[in-house]
């Protein structure tokens, strides 16, 4: 392609000659955990400093040949995104907003010195492996295909600096209904001692270093019983910031609504500003402000704050039920899903799964 013009480039297709069958796919798709089932295919393209993006391709699906120098491996340079296929009831498949993860992961890669992979190549490379990997699209409800692109330094090179070879490598992987009993509220734990980013760091990048950060506050989570971590601030210890994977809001008694604001250390969550939107749209203020931990916890506990939820991707709108740190174990409203919350999460996946208009024009 060219990526000076934005032209759309052609993925060659090698086809995998031993794709699933149709009882295979059913059967991975049942028995096996989120994010361990994978499509037939990948979609790949090349970045060179000489050549800029070239060979954009669709191979069978499987394993990555790395040299073991390449800066990856050592020095993280890599970054993601994730988005979901939708499988309508005509049975015709739409993607949510992807031209904003497309420029997610432009934004992301100029942090981590990656040369960005163009919207027209990244938008072809999605449509390319749905065309191939159709079949993949599941159709029950709440299921989707979860799509994950990544751009990863592969030049081999122990000294630190900016790999002069990029690979784009995007993966597909069916995903069952996140709540398949329904929708179960969420208890979140602070963090202690432990932050997701700091000023000037790599917060607002969806890169792997902040995850692989986040894993052993989120294992505390789980030690204390609780399903999330919520990260404070690094400056103050003091700012609700957001969870492992996902944002936060309240439902405020006064009707109104909040939200951190994005600062740089936050990721800028596309169902985050979706869910602003649509609130908007409806008539209701949405404020995006610093929220500190003792404005939220005691704001919970007077009742102030009616409803708080999570949102991402993933689990599009969840519940948050309990707040819970060492001095401090507070219940949201009467710890069910809240009214606003639980509308909200109807009005999304009903847009997204085209059970009503699309009338913001997200759907492609
Ligand atoms: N915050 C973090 C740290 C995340 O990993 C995600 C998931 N991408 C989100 C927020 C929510 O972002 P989105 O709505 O784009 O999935």
């Amino acid at each position: 392609s060219d990526s000076t013009t934005g032209t759309a480039p052609t993925f060659a297709v090698t086809q995998n000659p031993a794709p699933a069958s149709a009882a295979e796919r059913a059967h991975r798709m049942d028995s096996q955990p989120f994010g361990t089932v994978f499509t037939d295919h990948l979609a790949k393209a090349t970045w060179t400093a000489e050549q800029g993006w070239h060979d954009h391709r669709i191979e069978p699906f499987g394993d990555l040949v790395l040299h073991p120098g390449a800066t990856v491996l050592h020095y993280g340079q890599q970054v993601f995104e994730g988005l979901k296929a939708y499988r309508w009831a005509d049975g015709s498949i739409h993607l949510f907003r992807p031209e904003a993860n497309a420029a997610r992961l432009a934004t992301s890669a100029h942090r981590m010195a990656l040369a960005p992979l163009p919207e027209a190549d990244f938008m072809a490379s999605v449509e390319a492996l749905l065309t191939v990997d159709e079949q993949w699209v599941p159709s029950a409800d709440e299921t989707s295909l979860y799509l994950r692109p990544m751009l990863i330094g592969t030049e081999p090179c122990l000294g630190v600096r900016p790999s002069r070879t990029v690979e784009y490598v995007l993966l597909a992987s069916p995903v069952g209904a996140y709540f398949p009993n329904g929708v179960k509220p969420v208890s979140i734990w602070v963090a202690q001692g432990y932050h997701r980013a700091g000023n000037g760091g790599t917060g607002q990048a969806k890169t792997a270093g902040n995850y692989a950060a986040s894993l052993l506050p989120q294992q505390q989570a789980t030690d204390h019983g609780c399903d999330q971590v919520l990260f404070l601030d690094a400056a103050r210890d003091t700012y609700v910031e957001e969870l492992g994977g996902m944002n936060v809001f309240a439902v405020r008694r006064d009707g109104t609504i909040w939200t951190p604001r994005v600062t740089g250390t936050i990721l800028e969550g596309v169902t985050r500003s979706s869910v602003i939107e649509l609130l908007r749209a409806e008539g209701r203020e949405v404020v995006e402000r610093d929220i500190s931990i003792t404005e939220l916890r005691d704001g919970i506990a007077d009742g102030a704050i009616q409803e708080a939820f999570a949102c991402g991707t993933a689990a599009v709108v969840t519940p948050i039920a309990r707040l819970v740190s060492p001095d401090h174990d507070v219940v949201v409203g009467d710890g069910g899903p809240g009214t606003v919350t639980m509308a909200l999460r109807q009005r999304l996946t009903d847009i997204q799964y085209g059970r009503a208009d699309d009338v913001m024009g997200w759907m492609r």
